[in-house]
């Protein structure tokens, strides 16, 4: 029996350790911490790897500090449009739900179409009035709405014009010839948790409110099952980076394709997924993955993932940079 785990990100980045402050670096950090032992609570008791990743992400949505529910970036007409999946990997049951308005927690909604539906993804309106039928709560924009994420919306427009990955204000301020990166407090996004019950049941979840700046109607791999997160009885896995990348490599399946076909560790796998797959065709970001003998990788080809482990009986670790 393995021991239980699970293990969270906030978003891969490019954040300078320069440009974190030392009270900011405290801030994510124990938020972090509080989003891992919720998980790791839910595991002691015995709760399913399902259950300790639903929890996980729903935290990580309530927080402002992070892209996904509550803090998510806004799309180019300023609006905020939501993605989120999770999958369990002991049945190979998945929900997501895409472009979602006025959902107050995605990730609940993505469950609820796991379980009570017969459909894997609902869209737009579809997707809010299956989640409201089931009782979940629904918001409006101004909940969503945080000063910084409209203050990095502003600048992504006025630089670029066109979309900029949460996370990538390195690659904008190279761009503009910018010494200084667009934005180096609210860069990193997308969130996501993986974790292997005592049972050694799998489960992955992934939320996000995409990439600033994007065109609306734009899906990333977040809620499409095998790019942005994906669980099986090898391996469960949730991604954060450059979207459309993650969906071309079909990246957080071949983790657990790789293992499962060509013999690979797991974190030989989600080493050459993240180091070599997605920088072959420009793939920025990275990814959180644990297998059923509870061994976890956090690997990224960015300076830094908000990231976080907590093993059942012991304490909870964080980092932000390499
Ligand atoms: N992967 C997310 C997306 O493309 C963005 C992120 O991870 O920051 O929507």
């Amino acid at each position: 029996m393995p021991q239980a785990v699970i293990a969270i990100h906030g978003g891969a980045g490019t954040i300078t350790r320069a440009a974190m402050n030392a009270e900011r670096e405290r801030e994510y950090a124990a938020a972090l911490e509080q989003v891992l032992l919720a998980g790791q609570r839910v595991l002691a008791d015995g709760g399913s790897a399902l259950d300790a990743v639903t929890e996980a992400v729903r935290l990580l949505e309530d927080s402002p500090l992070f892209n996904a529910g509550r803090g998510a970036v806004l799309t180019h007409a300023g609006t905020f449009e939501l993605d989120a999946a999770i999958m369990d990997g002991q049945t190979l049951g998945a929900g997501a739900v895409a472009c979602v308005k006025r959902l107050r927690n995605p990730v609940l909604a993505a469950r609820a179409v796991l379980e009570r539906s017969e459909h894997v993804l609902f869209a737009a309106e579809g997707a809010e009035a299956f989640a409201e039928a089931q009782g979940l709560e629904l918001v409006g924009p101004e909940y969503y709405f945080t000063q910084a994420r409209h203050d990095q919306w502003v600048r992504a427009q006025a630089s670029t014009g066109m979309a900029l990955l949460d996370h990538d204000a390195a690659a904008l301020a190279a761009r503009a010839g910018a010494a200084d990166p667009i934005d180096p407090d609210n860069k990193f996004g997308t969130v996501g948790a993986v974790a292997c019950d005592a049972a050694g049941n799998l489960a992955a979840a992934t939320s996000t409110g995409g990439v600033t700046n994007k065109q609306v109607g734009r899906v990333g791999d977040t809620p499409i099952v095998g790019a942005g997160c994906y669980a099986d009885d090898v391996a469960a896995v949730s991604a954060t980076g450059t979207g459309e990348m993650f969906i071309r490599t079909v990246a957080a399946f071949d983790v657990s394709a790789q293992m499962r076909y060509a013999g690979l560790s797991l974190e030989e796998s989600a080493r050459r997924v993240v180091m070599e797959k997605l920088p072959a065709i420009g793939g920025r970001g990275g990814l959180i993955a644990v297998d059923r003998a509870g061994n976890v990788t956090l690997p990224f080809n960015t300076e830094g993932m908000y990231r976080g482990v907590a093993r059942v009986g012991e304490p909870a670790t964080v980092w932000i940079y390499g």
